[in-house]
Formats: structure tokens, sequence, C-alpha cells
């Protein structure tokens, strides 16, 4: 490997807090400090940055906490940040701090930021996936997601049992934002009757009162739905479906339990590993990646290409999720 061309680098969390972000800061700081760097952790995002909130971190500053689920740097939006001012300021904080390079955890706006950041002031930058929604399109593993599926899995299992003893309809409403891939995982995980995506739902209610219809005619007693934040209106949609089937029906809106909790295995694992390549893609006098994990292994991309990428729910997923209702 090069020898190191960078002696200091700032670490932040951005946007929607992820468990698991925690396994990649300690990554990133014990990795760096491996290799003779500098790590100033920057807390609240962007707005801390421009704040100048930041502090030196060392190996023990982060013992103890890949098993803790937040972000022990915090995190917050900021709009000050999406100004030209504001990134220029954000540059001149780093630069008075001596700090060489950014690494930002955090989504698809996070990394928008960090380009910005570059173009603005020429400022190298390093983006490592961290949201729970899963909907960043160069990878296919984004830090907190398995934490969320498994979560939001339990908790329908729980709802599950008592919308069967009492016979009801279930629509459970599950966080993904725009993005309907908690939805399909825990949607097939659970073995729901209905999986509503914002990407291929077409606000029919029809069909699932029909569905509904047909499935109590073979004799089932409870419907389970899951419905995906970026569709919504969980609860109006109960209303109506019971009025129309006469079947009891409750909507459970799982909100932000969904972002906490311990990481699990995966979450912390890949944590690690995105961490730790992150700073050494800096230490081999590589900026403007952001790290990915496409076809089983860890890899990284230019962030003007990262961001330019699509990626959907595949066909198959919605047609197998289908198939295995009965
Ligand atoms: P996420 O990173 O989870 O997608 P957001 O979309 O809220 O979260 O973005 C996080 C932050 O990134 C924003 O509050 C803002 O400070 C910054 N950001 C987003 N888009 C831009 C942009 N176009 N230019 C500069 N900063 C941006």
């Amino acid at each position: 490997m090069a020898g190191s061309k960078i002696n200091t680098i700032g670490v932040l969390t951005s946007g929607g807090d992820a468990p698991g972000m925690n396994a990649a800061i300690r990554a990133v700081t014990r990795k760096a400090i491996n290799h003779g760097i500098r790590v100033f952790g920057i807390e609240k995002g962007y707005q801390g940055l421009l704040n100048g909130e930041m502090r030196e971190l060392s190996a023990a500053d982060v013992s103890d906490t890949i098993q803790q689920g937040g972000t022990i740097l915090k995190t917050a939006r900021s709009e000050e940040f999406k100004t030209e001012e504001g990134r220029q300021k954000g540059a001149q904080v780093l630069r008075d701090n001596g700090i060489e390079a950014l690494v930002v955890i955090g989504g698809d706006g996070s990394y928008r930021g960090a380009l910005e950041l570059y173009k603005s002031a020429g400022y190298p930058v390093i983006g490592i996936p961290g949201t729970i929604d899963l909907d960043i399109a160069c990878t296919e593993y984004t830090i907190g997601f398995d934490t969320a599926i498994n979560t939001a899995m339990e908790a329908i299992d729980k709802v599950r049992d008592t919308s069967s003893s009492h016979e009801r309809c279930s629509i459970i409403e599950v966080m993904g934002r725009k993005a309907g891939y908690i939805a399909m995982w825990c949607g097939i995980a659970s073995g729901a009757e209905e999986i509503l995506l914002p990407e291929t739902y077409d606000f029919d209610e029809q069909k699932i009162i029909n569905h509904i219809t047909d499935i109590r005619k073979i004799g089932k007693t409870h419907f389970l739905i899951i419905n995906a934040e970026g569709i919504g209106h969980s609860t109006s949609m109960a209303r109506r479906i019971e009025a129309a089937t006469g079947m009891e029906t409750r909507a459970t809106i799982l909100g932000y339990m969904q972002r906490g909790g311990s990481p699990t295995c995966k979450d912390r694992f890949y944590a690690s590993i995105m961490g730790a390549y992150a700073v050494d893609l800096l230490y081999e006098g590589k900026i403007n990646r952001i790290v990915g994990y496409s076809k089983g292994d860890f890899t990284d991309f230019d962030i003007v290409e990262a961001l330019e990428m699509q990626k959907s729910i595949p066909d198959y997923y919605v047609e197998i999720s289908k198939d295995l209702v009965r």
C-alpha cells in the first residue's frame, strides 16, 4: 500500500440516523489511527461543521460503541449547508482545523452535500452509505437496513399474533421514505397478503378489498397488509377497508422504533469493513468516492457517477411476493 499522504481527516454522520453508524465511526477512527492519521469527529452533521462542533477522537473514544444504536456524533439536517456561502464556510472550518478530507456517513442527500462541498471549495470527500432505507443506487447494502427490517419484522409478528386472535385485518406501515425496500423485505418475511410499495402501488383499493373478500371465502380469518411510508394514509385506508369488507381493520404505524436499537451482526460487520475501506481509499490518495457493496464484494464508485445511478425493486421479487400468498 502507498505511503500516507494525508495527516488529518474528519468524520460526520448526516441525515437520518441508522443503527451501525457507530460501528462505521469506530472503524474510520481506528483504521485512520493505525495509519498514523488523526481523526476529528464532527458533531450534528453539516450544521455542526458550520458551528465548529468537533473533537479529536482517540481509539479509546470509540470503545464500547459498536453495539450502540444511533450515532455518538449525533446527526442533523442543515439548510445553511445547501447554500454556496454555507459550503465555503464549511470548507474553511475544516481547513482552519487542519482537516484535509471529510468522511460522510449518510444517504443520498448527504452525498449531494459532500459533492457540492467538493465542487464549491475543491474539498476532498468520501461517502459511506448509512440509511435504513436501502435507497442508495450504487450499493446493494446500506448500514442500518438489516437492523431496521429485523426490528420491523419482530413488531409485525407481534401485531400479527393479536390480529390472528381477533380475526382482524392489520395494516402495518413501515418506514423507507420514497422507497419500498423495507416494506418488500418485511412483507415477504412476514407472509403478508398484500405489500404496498411506492414503486408499484396503483392506489386501487378495490383490488385489496376484493382480495380480502376472496381470501375469506377460502377460510382465512385474518389479513396482513404491509404499507410503505411512501404511500402512507394507513389509518384512513383501514377505515375504508373495514367499511367495505365488514372485517375489523386496524392500522399500526411502526415509526421511529425502526431507526433505533442495537445493530445486528450484519450491520456491525458491513459498517466496520466500509469504515475501514473509506480510510484506505484516502490513504491510497483516492478522493470523491462512495463506498459500496456490489455483486458480493466491497467496492467504490466515483461520487458523481454514484449519484447518477438508478435502482429499483426487481419485478421478480414483486411477482414472488404475490405467488406465495394463499
Ligand atoms: P440523507 O443523507 O439521509 O439522504 P438528507 O436528504 O436530509 O438526508 O440530507 C442531509 C443533509 O445533506 C441536508 O440537511 C443538507 O445539509 C445536506 N444536503 C442535501 N442535499 C444537498 C445539496 N444539494 N447541497 C448541499 N447540501 C445538501
